[in-house]
């Protein structure tokens, strides 16, 4: 049987914190969200302040069902959770994967005080659902049938979850908040290895990098799509500051060292 192909939409492109103001209109200020439409599953990446845009859209088309994936707690990956709007609707079925300690931070995030209402009190079923990362597992309750998730433990302060989505002959990776130190770029090699899409952490031009902050650059993402075999590499999670005009600069001289490289535009839609 033929498989749908992969829809793969972009909801927030910005590290640290949402970038407000017109000199961020071309690539947009949100935070981190991704959604892969499979066909019979939707799955998301990180609930940055890009999941509330999603969440409308998911609204007007009744979407029941949604599968989010948490990479880790910093802010930037969660903040969109709270002004979800399927988390009050009573039809919605939400489950949220995350390494063992996300998923149990995750509901003391969304609990008073922080937050006035807890995720088991929503209007919608929300599950939550830990990841393993020594073998590749399915969705819950048997959705998307054929469809493998690999999770692999990143380098960044406080941990960090990468995931990779395979099924049949398509693959995505997903690598955001990560610092290539120690073994960190030979095992994102092996896990990005061959992949269609490696979604990759450039929050810094090359000339910022800042070791420590758990981040990488778009020239280190070059190497290492290069080095895994990755079809193709698109760069996200900028940093807070950097202005459309200087994300354009770096866009071009970024695919003038690699063709096969895109910079993330919010609402960008890319098929796999
Ligand atoms: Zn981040
Ligand atoms: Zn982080």
């Amino acid at each position: 049987m033929v498989q749908q192909s992969w829809c793969v939409k972009i909801w927030g492109v910005r590290g640290s914190s949402p970038a407000l103001g017109s000199n961020f209109l071309e690539y947009g200020g949100n935070t981190s969200c991704f959604s892969v439409d499979l066909g019979d599953a939707l799955v998301v990446l990180d609930a940055g302040s890009g999941l509330m845009a999603l969440g409308e859209q998911l609204m007007s088309k009744k979407r029941r069902r949604v599968d989010i994936f948490i990479s880790h707690l910093h802010l930037d990956h969660v903040m969109g959770l709270f002004s979800f709007p399927l988390l009050y609707s009573r039809w919605a079925e939400i489950y949220l994967y995350g390494s063992p300690n996300t998923v149990r931070e995750l509901a003391h995030l969304v609990e008073p005080p922080l937050w006035p209402i807890g995720l088991a009190d929503c209007q919608a079923k929300v599950r939550l659902q830990e990841v393993r990362t020594d073998k590749p597992f399915s969705l819950a309750r048997g959705a998307a049938p054929g469809l493998t998730v690999t999770a692999l433990g990143g380098s960044h302060p406080g941990g960090c979850s990468y995931y990779r989505l395979d099924r049949d002959r398509r693959s995505l990776v997903y690598a955001l908040d990560c610092e290539l130190t120690g073994d960190a770029a030979r095992r994102l090699t092996r896990f990005a290895g061959g992949t269609d899409l490696l979604i990759w952490d450039a929050a810094f031009a090359p000339g910022d990098l800042k070791p420590g902050w758990g981040h990488s650059t778009w020239e280190q993402g070059i190497t290492l799509g290069q080095t895994a075999g990755a079809k193709r590499v698109l760069m996200t999670h900028y940093s807070t500051g950097y202005m459309d005009d200087f994300l354009r600069e770096q866009e071009q001289l970024a695919r003038q060292a690699d063709s096969r490289v895109q910079f993330a535009r919010e609402k960008m839609v890319i098929q796999l």
